[in-house]
């Protein structure tokens, strides 16, 4: 396997648009690197840069120890999957995943053991005699994605391949891409919009917008600081509420009257947005000790928490994720209260996160 180094990329394509605005990736040996954002901000047309299927602007494409800029795809040495797969209709299972071998002019018997073996791995025993049409989706996906593992390229990129399967199978098929990832060593670029999957397969986590690079960090540092407004109001789920609020007496302190602990260094200059975490609330009883009153917008349901929006300070998006077991009903007046930790603190006018 091999590490992926993208330099100052940019794509624009002739109509004018820029997809990709000067990007700058280092995809460590054996890495599941991710790439997440909304649709349209230049996660594909990074990767197909990548993979030679785009050729970029400007910016140098680095994988190994080759640069490989002027390397038409099929040199690259890389297998990519895609949302749709694209299995070869007449042919049985282990004939689609014999296919780059065999175009590769390995001996039959090598053949024979490299599909033997990714089968095994991908435990496709029992689908090896089937035509696609005799596979379910999630099993033509599979199929697609073992044909992909079986020729042992020097790096994977896989755009949305889990996209048009049922939620289950897609938590499972994730459950066995991040297995088979670790189990190969290998070196892995996964596009996705879905932050839920970016979240549970990334060793790191690029987050895109508008084709620039805003954030890349482990799952857990981008949950915990996100980097801009932009970050901040992408993941979780729900997402972080963002409260103005203003230093007085060495707090933070909401409109609504809420009342934060400031984390070190949170300028006084200019105007301020806490991002503060669903779970880091709670609604209380109207007037409960240290809460500031709010009322409930709506009440979600959803067997093991609820997640209440309530109106507070005029602002009527505030979430707060609860235990099932408190219930209080849409309309009802209801306390507020900040129950973890300090809160991250964005600059309202460069949106990007200052302590
Ligand atoms: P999605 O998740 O919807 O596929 P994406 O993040 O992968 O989105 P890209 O497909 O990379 O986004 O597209 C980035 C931007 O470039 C978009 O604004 C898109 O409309 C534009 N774009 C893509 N291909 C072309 C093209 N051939 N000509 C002009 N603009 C293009």
């Amino acid at each position: 396997m091999a590490d992926i180094e993208v330099k100052a990329l940019h794509k624009r394509y002739p109509d004018g648009t820029v997809a990709v605005d000067q990007v700058d990736l280092s995809i460590g040996d054996g890495e599941l690197f991710v790439m997440l954002g909304p649709s349209g901000c230049g996660k594909t047309t990074t990767l197909r840069a990548i993979a030679g299927l785009e050729r970029q602007t400007t910016g140098d494409i680095r994988i190994g120890d080759t640069l490989v800029n002027d390397q038409p795809p099929a040199e690259r040495d890389i297998a990519m999957v895609f949302q749709f797969y694209a299995l070869y209709p007449h042919l049985k299972t282990r004939d689609n995943l014999a296919f780059p071998l065999r175009a590769e002019g390995l001996p039959k018997a090598e053949v024979r053991r490299r599909v033997d073996e990714v089968a095994r791995l991908m435990r496709l025993g029992p689908l090896l005699d089937r035509r696609p049409r005799q596979l379910s989706g999630g099993e033509q996906q599979r199929v697609a994605l073992a044909r992909a593992l079986v020729r042992r390229p020097r790096a994977f990129l896989m755009d949305e391949p889990l996209t048009n399967l049922d939620a289950e199978l897609r938590a499972d098929m994730r459950t066995e891409i991040k297995h088979l990832q670790g189990e190969l060593g290998a070196t892995m670029v996964y596009v996705t919009h879905d932050q839920v999957e970016a979240m549970s397969l990334g060793h790191r986590i690029a987050i895109l917008n508008k084709g620039r690079v805003e954030q890349i960090g482990t799952p857990l540092e981008v949950y915990d600081r996100p980097a801009s407004l932009f970050c901040a109001a992408f993941i979780g789920s729900p997402p972080m509420n963002l409260i103005e609020v203003e230093v007085a007496d060495g707090q933070l302190r909401g409109q609504g009257g809420l009342v934060l602990t400031p984390p070190p260094g949170v300028p006084r200059d200019r105007r301020l947005v806490a991002g503060v975490r669903p779970e880091a609330l709670a609604v209380t009883e109207a007037g409960a000790e240290r809460s500031v009153p709010a009322r409930v917008v709506s009440a979600e349901w959803l067997g093991d928490e609820i997640i209440y929006v309530v109106d507070h300070g005029g602002q009527r998006d505030v979430r707060v994720r609860m235990p099932p077991t408190v219930r209080h009903a849409a309309g009802a007046a209801v306390g507020l209260r900040h129950t973890g930790g300090t809160p991250v603190v964005y600059d309202v006018r460069t949106e990007e996160l200052v302590a």
